[in-house]
């Protein structure tokens, strides 16, 4: 296997390059190619033609290696199938929006938490990613922007309010961050030395591992925190998320409250609205009747959060059924009558398979 030069620290870098024969401040070059995501050596203008030919003979640049780019129609959401040093795959995908560039990162390849509604998990968990391996989804996103503002005929019609750089993360791809933490603390941490990516600006969703949410806490950064609550009694929950019978709803609340009452933050709270199809095949309402609404609220009441709703994106292989906007609209309203800070997370990129839940690996069908 070729050596990766991302994985370096900066004086086995200069050891390697000296070892060629060259100059160390080629090392210096080399670093800042790497740190802005070159996806190879060819790119390298300022190193000499020789040096990268005999680079690309002999070593990697980064981590994860492009394997396919999905593009949405719109333009708006490019999702990277990438491969790792020992051949898993696992998935990205970079948002732009009005607010800015936000790319979604994987923290495992494969996910062992067996929610019953989400495609992350079909194939159980592979391994945890270094965060060498979850920052390099991020230099690989970023390198995908810049390359698209440098070329003319990439310029989206829709006019590109942001031109920017990455300015925000979700470490909501898959796989479950809180069963990876000390690497994802790692990458947090350089995401913000090193790409000046703000705490506020990175957003960490967890099924609900309370040990996890403790060493957040102790950790101190305050960045958001999303809860993927999806029920509002421990009876449903348990049905669809077998964390929950290790930690239940309230040990997961208590502890998310903690965290945000520390950081003076608001709690986000994912809920995924669910049918189910009965035996005539009409779809009838999961965890989105008034009454889990009501449930909902009474769990919420009074605290500093944000239910994002989330309408289901259907995954063949779960015995679910998506709801009409109607319905989504009626489960909402009863959180707005509750007081309950609320909105409809606009799904992206489900042309291309991207939107949430839907990660997988691509082989796999
Ligand atoms: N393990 C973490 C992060 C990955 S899941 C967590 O559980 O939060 C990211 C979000 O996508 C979660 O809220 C998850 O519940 C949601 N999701 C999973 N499958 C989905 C689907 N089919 N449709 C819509 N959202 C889904």
């Amino acid at each position: 296997m070729k050596p990766i030069l991302f994985n370096f620290t900066d004086s086995e870098l200069e050891n390697y390059i000296v070892q060629m024969g060259q100059p160390k401040f080629r090392a210096r070059q080399l670093r800042e190619w790497l740190m802005r995501g070159a996806p190879n050596f060819s790119v390298m203008k300022n190193i000499p033609e020789t040096l990268r030919n005999d680079l690309d003979a002999v070593a990697q640049t980064l981590p994860t290696k492009i394997i396919k780019k999905l593009e949405s129609s719109d333009g708006e959401t490019t999702k990277f199938l990438l491969e790792l040093p020992d051949g898993e795959q696992i998935e990205s995908v970079l948002m732009r929006t009005t607010y800015g560039n936000s790319v979604c990162v994987s923290s495992q390849a494969g996910c062992a938490m067996g929610c019953k509604f989400c495609a992350s998990t079909l194939l159980g968990l592979k391994r945890n990613l270094s965060s060498n391996e979850i920052l390099s989804q991020v230099l690989t996103a970023q390198w995908e922007l810049r390359s698209a503002r440098n070329s003319a005929s990439n310029i989206r019609p829709n006019g590109d309010a942001n031109n920017g750089d990455v300015s925000h993360i979700v470490i909501m791809g898959t796989g479950e961050p809180l069963q990876n933490t000390e690497n994802v603390i790692d990458f947090i941490e350089r995401a913000n030395s090193t790409l000046g990516i703000s705490w506020r600006r990175i957003t960490l969703s967890t099924c609900g591992i309370v040990d996890g949410i403790d060493r957040l806490i102790e950790w101190g950064r305050p960045i958001n925190l999303a809860i993927s609550l999806h029920a509002p009694t421990d009876e449903l929950r348990s049905q669809i998320m077998p964390i929950n019978n290790r930690y239940c709803l309230s040990d997961v609340l208590s502890a998310a409250w903690r965290f945000t009452d520390l950081h003076n933050r608001q709690l986000m709270i994912e809920y995924i609205l669910l049918g189910r199809k009965d035996e005539n095949g009409e779809t009838y309402l999961y965890n989105a009747t008034p009454e889990y609404a009501e449930k909902l609220s009474e769990l919420l009441s009074g605290k500093n959060c944000m239910v994002n709703l989330i309408p289901w994106n259907t995954v063949d292989e779960r015995d679910f059924a998506s709801l009409s906007g109607n319905a989504v609209h009626r489960f909402q309203d009863i959180l707005i009558k509750n007081g309950i800070h609320t909105r409809i997370r606009r799904e992206r990129g489900t042309d291309i398979g991207s939107a949430c839940g839907q990660l997988r690996l691509n082989n796999a069908k």
